[in-house]
């Protein structure tokens, strides 16, 4: 088996299950050894009934007595039994798996695994798995792999595939030069990816996962090293001059800018009127206004002739964003154009034809617009909302457009300086760190479930004086069609508990682009008022009208997405209000909950989470809206990242260019790493 074959050569892995791989975006036997494992499991001995505890997984050994029920709630259908041991008894819960009716036999002892939860009151264990007495003693104290899934792909199944490529492969590429690997005392790479998977014991699990997250790290390193080396000191063809309606523009805004953005725009400004080319970070926390410095830039280099593009994650941020853009560039006579992916295939080559015939001067869209069909006459600048959902390979792309236009990415992602300069290697760094004064800050709270009722009195209050609300529904790890029914079941279970005739729509990863653009739109009009939906609101979005942002289960996000959440609201003039609501009783889970109570910063914010969590927690809550590594953490391991960083600056231009030499595909995986940079 070689790293380049395609999975199929695996044994058990057919064209059906190959299809599933792909999903996940596994195509080859290095991409399958490289699926790491997101946690482990560790199998203890079954616990008395009587001691087991909310909110974690445990183990019992009880017999069924009574019947198994099963109940229909729209398409789930849900089993109930009831177990227990010489020392009580519990409840137990299962979705979608109406066969146990028959398999499961009354009277008999199994061992069940799974979390115990508190529902009505009273603990339950949810979906637990089942086991016979003898399979279970034999897993007891190993590491079992946890693989992220995707629907129909079995944990089973991804253990299985895993186990046989590494018993076939004898060896792992190795990028890393023989005296960094020493100097680094890091694991052998073929032998860490074997640990990773089947670990002999935590200790070497955590050596191994260093010397991956090493190796993620100086690859990236490396790339950033590569593309600053590539583009370094070019002279631009697109030198801009300094125009009047800039300053137009400004003073149309019905607000003064603040200290920073003027401090930004400087800098910005200096950039494009230079003889070099730019490529500049503009990092701000949310709702500190990066908006309107995209929009200043895309005007100046509109009036210096050049047309200009920005490029943005989500449909529904790309026509914000174009609605934006024909509110305030109107008086300027500027032409703009929409493109995304969900407009037909006419509309698409008319877009096209325009923009190849500098008909338009800007264009806002999403990946549609870096595909191939798209050329520009004069493209001078290119933006990039929301950076940390692009690959670097996206941008690349982009960038490739024309002859090197200057470059100006935008992102809210809270790092800290230090890993931001290392991260955005190849970039130079602005920083919006100031809000607009005039905005009254979010008033928070985090609430236990009874508050509910409350909530949506204050829903109904808000809504009755012109407001709108959103309303986040709990994060389904298992699929995104249960959490899509999930969004659904809520809303309606909202439009008993609201007033009447206040309108509610959802939103959910499911949907049409076309239906999600069409209630994004309706909600940002005002023509619904509450807004069901599941994290995909997360980006970006501005409704300065919503007031209110509810979190249901809030304890299951990372903090940092629950602070972009709480982004969403206090964008305008309105007092704004955050209600987290806790589904535990867990203590960890409301401290943890309470930082976002004491703090609005995004820094503070992450460097609290992670020392909640702490470094050796690091398969803990993955914080989605961080740059996502196949396994490395910026936060959790930043030392790993400047330790490598200043590996990869240590190393002669010719060593670097032996690893290029010596692994001719490097450059091309480098630059296909999904969601960095
Ligand atoms: P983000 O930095 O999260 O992208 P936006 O650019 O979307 O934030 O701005 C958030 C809101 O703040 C918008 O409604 C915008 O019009 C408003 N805004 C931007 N700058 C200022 C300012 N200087 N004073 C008051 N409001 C502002
Ligand atoms: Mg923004």
């Amino acid at each position: 088996m070689k790293y380049s074959d395609r999975i199929n050569v695996i044994k058990g892995i057919g064209e059906k299950t190959e299809k599933v791989f792909q999903k996940l975006g596994i195509e080859t036997v290095q991409d399958l050894i490289e699926h790491y494992p997101r946690g482990y499991e560790e199998f203890q001995k079954p616990v008395p009934i009587a001691e087991l505890r909310e909110g974690e997984t445990f183990t019992i050994e009880a017999v069924l007595f009574g019947s198994l029920t099963l109940r229909r709630v729209r398409n789930l259908k849900i089993i109930n039994g009831k177990v227990k041991d010489s020392s009580g008894s519990i409840n137990l819960t299962w979705f979608n798996m109406p066969f146990l009716q028959k398999t499961l036999r009354t009277g008999t002892y199994y061992i069940f695994r799974g979390k115990v939860i508190r529902k009505n009151g009273v603990l339950v264990i949810e979906q637990p798995a089942i086991y016979q007495k003898q399979d279970y003693y034999k897993l007891l104290n190993i590491l079992q792999p946890i693989y992220p899934l995707t629907e129909g792909l079995t944990n089973g199944v991804v253990t299985k595939s895993i186990r046989q490529a590494l018993s076939d492969l004898d060896f792992a590429k190795d990028y890393i030069p023989k005296k960094v690997a020493k100097e680094f005392m890091l694991m052998d790479r073929t032998k860490a990816i074997k640990e990773v998977h089947f670990p002999k014991d935590r200790s070497s699990m955590m050596k191994a996962r260093k010397r991956l997250v090493f190796d993620e790290f100086f690859l990236y390193s490396l790339a950033l090293r590569h593309l600053k080396e590539q583009k370094a000191k070019l002279k631009t063809k697109y030198r801009m001059e300094e125009r009047p309606e800039c300053n137009r523009l400004i003073n149309s805004f019905p607000y003064k800018l603040t200290k920073a953005q003027l401090r930004v725009w400087q800098e910005i400004k200096k950039d494009l009127c230079s003889n070099y080319g730019m490529n500049r970070l503009v990092q701000g926390d949310v709702g500190s206004g990066k908006t309107v410095l995209a929009i200043l830039s895309l005007l100046l280099a509109v009036k210096n002739g050049y047309q200009a593009s920005m490029m943005v994650p989500t449909e529904v941020l790309a026509k914000q964003h174009y609605r934006s853009l024909m509110d305030m560039l109107d008086q300027f006579g500027v032409n703009i154009c929409l493109l995304v992916g969900s407009m037909t295939a006419k509309e698409k080559r008319e877009a096209y034809e325009r923009i190849k015939n500098h008909e338009v001067d800007i264009i806002v869209g999403t990946h549609a617009l870096i595909q191939e069909k798209v050329e520009y006459a004069s493209l001078g600048l290119v933006i990039t909302d929301e950076q940390h959902r692009f690959g670097v390979k996206q941008r690349e792309a982009l960038m490739s457009k024309g002859g090197q236009p200057h470059v100006l990415v935008m992102s809210a992602t809270p790092i800290p300086r230090t890993l931001a300069i290392i991260l955005y290697g190849d970039l130079d760094i602005s920083i919006v760190d100031e809000l607009p004064a005039m905005r009254l800050p979010i008033k928070n709270c985090v609430v236990g479930t009874n508050y509910r009722p409350n909530a949506y009195r204050f829903i109904d209050k808000q809504v009755a004086l012109g407001r709108q609300a959103y309303v986040i529904c709990p994060m389904v790890e298992e699929s995104e069609q249960m959490e899509a029914e999930n969004v659904i079941d809520y809303t309606e279970t909202l439009k008993e508990a609201l007033a009447p005739g206040v309108t509610i729509e959802y939103l959910h990863g499911k949907m049409k682009p076309k239906e999600k653009n069409d209630v994004m739109e309706r909600f940002a009009n005002g023509e619904i008022s509450v807004l069901v939906s599941t994290t995909v609101v997360e980006v970006g979005v501005n409704v300065p009208n919503a007031t209110v942002m509810m979190v249901e289960n809030a304890q299951r996000f990372g903090l940092a997405q629950l602070h972009q959440l709480r982004g969403r609201v206090g964008r305008g003039e309105y007092q704004s209000y955050c209600i987290f609501v806790c589904d535990s009783n867990s203590k960890e889970a409301w401290e943890r909950l309470d930082i976002l109570n004491k703090s609005n910063d995004g820094f503070f914010i992450a460097g609290e989470d992670l020392r909640l969590r702490g470094p050796g927690d690091i398969f803990g809550i993955r914080q989605s809206g961080s740059m996502e590594f196949k396994m490395a953490d910026i936060f959790t391991d930043a030392e790993l990242l400047k330790a490598a960083a200043e590996a990869v600056k240590s190393l002669q231009d010719n060593e670097v260019y032996r690893i290029f030499e010596e692994n001719p595909y490097l450059e091309e995986k480098i630059l296909s790493q999904k969601n960095t940079l």
